[in-house]
């Protein structure tokens, strides 16, 4: 069964771990960039889901190509880490403007027509930050913290259609937004992870794959965690 996908943030990192494995298993794959690269061999459209008519465009575009979006994956995101103290508003609103009401257009956009498939799927990328909490993070783990009540009252709405609606809730993963972080950080965090290193993300993209599989049918509101262990007890 070939299903329209789309993967916000699906040129790099997590996201793009997410595509190949889904573009792998046989669906027709679309991918959002911004500033970054256009990966080969996939479907890309322009989209900042900071810009609700980019991603209006961005739906408009992948409908046309590969037919109405069946399942969305909502990887788009970005860090602006400091003390609060040293946080400005912007600072604030612009990572809850990225992670949080991004999300919001992206599934806002896709319900309509996910209602109508009988059978669609939403994976929505969280983090473990959103349930401990991250010194230096207040924005980003607020934004993360959203996103799980976004999740779940969304599965609410759309499961009388069949439609689930599941988190993944990754820990440090290995990408270039974990590399933003100095090697003292890095350290840190992974002395605090049971498994002892970081996630890959097609770690991430396994979980997601699951959730986004026909065999996830009876999972909906569900935050699945991929930490190795770091977030046992939250
Ligand atoms: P990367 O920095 O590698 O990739 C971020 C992705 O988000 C890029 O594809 C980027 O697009 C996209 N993006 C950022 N802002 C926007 C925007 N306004 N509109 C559209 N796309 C945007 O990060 P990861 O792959 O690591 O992160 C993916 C998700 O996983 C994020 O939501 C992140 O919060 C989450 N996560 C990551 C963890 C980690 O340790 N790496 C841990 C827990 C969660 P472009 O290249 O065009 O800029």
């Amino acid at each position: 069964m070939s299903r329209s996908v789309l993967v916000t943030g699906g040129n790099r990192g997590i996201g793009l771990a997410v595509a190949r494995r889904l573009s792998a298993g046989g669906d027709r794959v679309a991918v959002t960039y911004r500033s970054g690269p256009r990966p080969a061999g996939l479907y890309s459209v322009a989209c900042d889901v900071a810009d609700p008519h980019a991603v209006d465009g961005a739906f408009d575009e992948v409908e046309a190509a590969h037919g109405p979006v069946e399942v969305v994956v909502a990887s788009a995101g970005v860090t602006r880490d400091k003390l609060v103290v040293r946080m400005d508003e912007q600072d604030f609103t612009s990572v809850i403007d990225t992670n949080l009401t991004g999300t919001y257009r992206v599934v806002r956009r896709a319900a309509r027509h996910l209602m109508g498939t009988g059978r669609g799927r939403v994976v929505i990328i969280s983090s473990t930050a959103a349930l401990s909490g991250v010194s230096g993070q207040v924005n980003y783990a607020a934004s993360k913290a959203g996103l799980i009540g976004l999740a779940r009252s969304l599965a609410r709405e759309l499961a009388p259609r069949g439609v689930t609606v599941n988190v993944v809730a990754p820990g440090l993963t290995d990408t270039a937004m974990s590399a933003a972080l100095s090697p003292r950080q890095r350290d840190r965090i992974v002395g605090q992870v049971p498994l002892g290193r970081m996630a890959e993300p097609d770690e991430v993209a396994a979980a997601v794959e699951f959730l986004a599989s026909p065999a996830a049918s009876y999972i909906t509101g569900a935050i699945v965690p991929v930490d190795g262990g770091m977030g046992m007890g939250h």
